[in-house]
Order: structure tokens, then C-alpha cells, then sequence
């Protein structure tokens, strides 16, 4: 495949003649540099200073125009990873004028976005940190098309997972490394630098302990879009597929083929009673246990099989991110080694319990110490401990939990999180079948409805005086509009009744379109009235302007 960037496609005059008159030109999104993607025209690229260049002419734009605040800390974050100070974003700027005196630049025709993976090492971080967050910055710009341009910044090289990335668009991505085959001076017609952060669920620990992000702005849907389109980038099949293109995958044989995936890892973190584990979930579910390695098999053959899979069982680790390829209704279960708290360690919980994403999870946890094979001789990255000082190796050796700590070096950490581990048989058992005891019924579970009422309409109150110290309150209102159009299991309304100068209020959840309060109703006085409607208990609708009810 030829990497070879054509400059036939643009005429190499008139685009230099648009640097030296415009300059370049950019305008951003976001407030801050961490929610910050930039559009550019003519952003320039020294691949001598290793820097980006804007040139400055009378009709370039920079906005937001920052001043030196474009340095406190940066432009903007060019990973996904929130405020990592290795990933940060800035340029340089010339005046246009100095073109005249620099290499002849070499122009990029190719709409670009530029952005750094953040671990292309590890397959996790290439789905969360990388391929979900470009393809979702590529939908939120329509000219960040299948013809787009991808060039990674890091500075790595291609990576074991660089096929994954190329799904991504139709030409190959560029790495940092190769900018410098194309010319001292590079410049990129139209690119968008950074990437939308809105579909990261976890945060890795670098300023607190890892954990969910505080404010998740993604639901399974849009992950399993994303996993569709892979799957279908990948030319996997899907048994739905196979079904609604009239196959009978189930049909013929009367039930679905279900099955069992444990995915295996062959150098580290190992399970290593793998073939009891095997025959003991084959005898307890009657089901076929696959296995799957990212070290045997292409990561496609993988995840076709675990798009079919009904559970799929694997110690903690990034190769667990597959999960995202599962069918809706299919278990996930993580195992993790002895001293390592499940609740601490939760990217694929998350993942595997985001609304919409309709899987089941449960963790299993080894408790015996004796079932526990530990490295102490290996080196750190890989939870050795030799090279500590004595009392710290005694005090890791007897510790019986993990405590909270920071990314991404603890030794007592890595060294119980890189532990092999012989799963106990009975434990699993007992653990799995707890587990299952709420697992929705459903055979293959319909995606759960996420339609929310609108606002009630026509909210009213009347009220009625009684005695001196008895009033009545009388609030009505009407269905929302969206609820003639839908089929909705249960309509409930609330209701909120405050005094007025009071900074308590009163909530009631009725099953009615109106309601007579009388109780804590006094004469002579004036109540705030809010009302909203709820579907199915937890879908809750937005309150009708408040109302000013005297009695
Ligand atoms: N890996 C693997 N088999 C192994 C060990 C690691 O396939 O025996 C993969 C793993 O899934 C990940 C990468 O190698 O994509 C790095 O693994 P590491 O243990 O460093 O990270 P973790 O799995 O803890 O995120």
C-alpha cells in the first residue's frame, strides 16, 4: 500500500499562495484545554524542530485567541486522557512572511485528524483511549470522512494492534516517525487536532485512585454502534445478522449454539488450573467452553467468537475490553488474583454495566493464599519486588489487600496484580451461581427503552380554604406529549409542595394526573408546586414550570 502522499490532488501554487496570504486559521470547541478540539487551515508541521507552526498573515484566526494562557498548561490535550502532562497540545508561531526563508512546505491534501494514542501497547487503552474517542471525533465532524487522514503523535511505532486503528478510515494512518520522509515542512490543508472525550468511562489514577469517571456522558448504545461497525469493518458475522437475513441459526436447530468463552493468558497473570475451570463450567452450564488467546489467534477470529459467546470469563486484564464485542444478555466474568479488591479495580464493570450495554457482571476473587503464585524475582513492570528494601518486601509479602494508591507504579500492586493464580473450584461455583440469581430472565434481552417523558402539560392548582388551620390543595395536570406515541410499562408523576421561604419541600409519587393535598396544608399561605412524570421508575422527565398555588 502505497503511503505516498499525492500532491497532483491539489495544486501545489495556488495552496502555497493560501499559506502565504492567510496564514493559518483556527478555531476550536471547548472552554478548557482538557474539552478542547481545534479546526485548522494550513497548520504547519516542522519535522526538524519536531514542532507545529501556525503562521500568522493578515486574515489568519485563532480562536480562542489565549495569549500565553496557550501555555497554562497547553492548547489543548491531545490523547483522550484528561490533563496528562506528556500529552499535551501547543504550536509555534512565524510570521507568514518568514515562509520565504524556510524548506518549500510539502502540503497534506487529506482532511487530518492528529491526535496520540495514549498506550498502543495495550489493548484496552487502544479501544478506550483511542479508536472509541477518534471514531466518535470523526462522527461529530462529517469531514472527518472514510477518506480522512490519521496521524498518531506519540511517537511510538505502529504497535501490535495498528490493523484495528486502520479500520478506523480507508487511508493508512501516518505515525510522527514518518512526517519527516514528506519534507522539513509539512502542512496539513484542513485537520482537526484532539479528541472528543465524551465516550471515556475510566480514569487511570493519576491524580486520584482509578476508578469511573465522575461524569460519564456515554451509554452502551453508542459503544456497541461503535463495536457494529468494527465488527462489520472486520467482516464478522453476528448470529442477529445471520437471522434477520433469514438464516435460521436458530431456527433449524431449535435452540441457539450457546457457549462459553474463557479467554487465556499464556505469559502472565495466568489461571492456572485452566482445564479444571474448563470441565467444571462445560458440566454446570451444558455448554461448549471455548478458548481464546490474543497470543494464538488474530484479535478478528477472536472477536468473532465472542460476539456469539453467552459468557465470557477471563482474569482482570486489558484483553477483557472484548467484552464490548459480547451479545446483549451475555455475562462477563472477571477473575482477579489474591489481595486485589474488585470494587478498586473496575474499567470493565463499567464498561459491562453502562446503561444500554445489557450485560451481566460478576467478580470472582482469589481469597486463598495458598492458591496465589507470586514473582517476587521479575522485573518491577511485572511485579517484582528484589529490589526493594527488605522491610518494604516483608511488608508486601504480608499484606492481605492491595490499599488505594496511584497509577501506574506500585510495587505492592503490580506485584499482586501480576500473581498466577489457581482458581478455586468450589468458590467459583458458589460466586457464579450467587450471581446468576439476578441476571434478568430474558433469553436474549431487548435493549432496554431510554425514551423520557416530556414536561406534564397544563399543570394547575386550585386551592379551598376550610377552618383557620385547614386548608386544601388541589393539583392537576396533563400527560406529557411524547406518552400518547409510546407503550410504556409504568407512568407515575411526582409531585414537589414547598412553602414558600421554606428550604424543604414536600415530595409525593402518585399514580394520577391529579390529587387533592391535605395534610400539612395551611390557610393563607403560598406553595411552590413542581410536577414531572416517570417512566418505569427510573426515566425521569423534566418539571413543568413551577406553580404558585395560595391557599
Ligand atoms: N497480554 C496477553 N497475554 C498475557 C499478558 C498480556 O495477551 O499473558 C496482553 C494484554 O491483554 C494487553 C497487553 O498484553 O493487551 C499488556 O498486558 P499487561 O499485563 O501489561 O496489561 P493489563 O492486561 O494488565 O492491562
Amino acid at each position: 500500500q502505497s503511503q505516498e502522499i499525492s500532491q497532483a490532488r491539489i495544486d501545489y501554487h495556488v495552496a502555497l499562495q493560501a499559506l502565504q496570504e492567510h496564514g493559518t486559521r483556527m478555531v476550536c470547541t471547548g472552554k478548557m484545554h482538557t474539552d478542547r478540539v481545534c479546526r485548522f487551515d494550513y497548520l504547519c508541521y516542522s519535522s526538524e524542530a519536531e514542532e507545529f507552526v501556525f503562521f500568522h498573515s493578515n486574515s489568519s484566526v485563532m480562536l480562542p485567541n489565549l495569549g500565553s494562557r496557550r501555555f497554562q498548561p497547553a492548547l489543548l490535550d491531545l490523547s483522550s486522557v484528561e490533563d496528562h502532562n506528556t500529552q499535551y497540545f501547543n504550536f509555534l508561531e512565524l510570521p507568514a512572511a518568514a515562509l520565504k526563508f524556510m524548506p518549500k512546505p510539502v502540503f497534506v491534501p487529506d482532511v487530518t485528524l492528529i491526535l496520540n494514542r495514549f498506550n498502543p501497547d495495550n489493548l484496552m487503552h487502544v479501544f478506550h483511549d483511542d479508536l472509541i474517542p477518534a471514531f466518535y471525533t470523526m462522527k461529530q465532524y462529517s469531514d472527518l470522512d472514510d477518506e480522512a487522514r490519521l496521524v498518531f503523535m506519540e511517537g511510538w511505532g505502529e504497535g501490535p494492534h495498528f490493523d484495528l486503528y486502520r479500520l478506523l478510515s480507508s487511508k493508512q494512518p501516518l505515525l510522527k516517525e514518518q512526517l519527516k520522509n514528506f519534507g522539513k515542512l509539512i502542512c496539513f490543508t484542513k485537520s482537526y487536532v484532539g479528541l472528543s472525550k465524551m465516550t471515556t468511562w475510566y480514569q487511570y489514577g493519576f491524580v486520584q485512585p482509578q476508578g469511573p469517571k465522575a461524569n460519564m456522558l456515554v451509554s452502551g448504545n453508542e459503544i456497541r454502534q461503535f463495536a457494529s461497525v468494527l465488527m462489520d469493518k472486520m467482516n464478522i458475522t453476528t448470529v442477529e445478522e445471520m437471522e434477520k437475513d433469514g438464516g435460521s441459526a436458530e431456527g433449524q436447530k431449535g435452540k441457539k449454539d450457546e457457549y462459553i468463552v474463557l479467554f487465556s493468558r499464556s505469559t502472565t497473570r495466568l489461571i492456572l488450573n485452566e482445564a479444571e475451570l474448563i470441565m467444571t463450567l462445560a458440566q454446570e452450564f451444558q455448554m461448549r467452553v471455548v478458548t481464546v488467546s490474543l497470543e494464538e489467534q488474530s484479535l478478528p477470529s477472536t472477536v468473532q467468537v465472542i460476539s456469539g459467546a453467552s459468557m465470557l470469563i477471563s482474569m482482570h486484564g486489558a484483553q477483557l475490553i472484548t467484552s464490548l464485542f459480547l451479545p446483549r444478555g451475555a455475562v462477563v466474568v472477571e477473575l482477579f488474583p489474591f489481595a486485589v479488591n474488585p470494587e478498586q479495580y473496575t474499567p470493565y464493570k463499567t464498561l459491562a454495566t453502562l446503561q444500554g450495554m445489557d450485560l451481566h457482571y460478576v467478580s470472582w476473587r482469589n481469597t486463598k493464599e495458598e492458591n496465589t503464585i507470586t514473582h517476587p524475582d521479575k522485573p518491577w513492570d511485572q511485579g517484582g519486588i528484589v529490589h526493594l528494601e527488605k522491610e518494604e518486601q516483608e511488608r508486601i509479602l504480608a499484606s492481605k489487600d492491595v490499599p488505594r494508591h496511584l497509577c501506574c507504579r506500585n510495587p505492592e500492586w503490580l506485584f499482586r496484580i501480576y500473581q498466577d493464580t489457581l482458581v478455586d473450584i468450589p468458590s467459583f461455583l458458589e460466586v457464579l451461581k450467587e450471581g446468576m440469581k439476578t441476571k434478568p430472565s430474558v433469553k436474549r434481552s431487548k435493549p432496554a427503552s431510554t425514551v423520557h417523558p416530556g414536561r406534564v402539560r397544563e399543570p394547575q392548582c386550585q386551592t379551598s380554604v376550610q377552618t383557620t388551620n385547614e386548608a386544601k390543595l388541589t393539583v392537576s395536570w396533563q400527560i406529557p406529549w411524547n406518552l400518547k406515541y409510546l407503550k410504556v410499562r409504568e407512568v407515575k408523576y411526582e409531585v414537589w409542595i414547598q412553602e414558600q421561604g421554606e428550604n424543604t419541600y414536600m415530595p409525593y409519587i402518585l399514580p394520577q394526573q391529579n390529587y387533592t393535598f391535605s395534610e400539612n396544608i395551611k390557610p393563607f399561605t403560598t406553595y411552590l408546586v413542581w410536577v414531572r412524570c416517570i417512566f418505569n421508575k427510573n426515566l425521569l422527565g423534566p418539571f413543568a414550570d413551577v406553580l404558585m398555588c395560595r391557599t
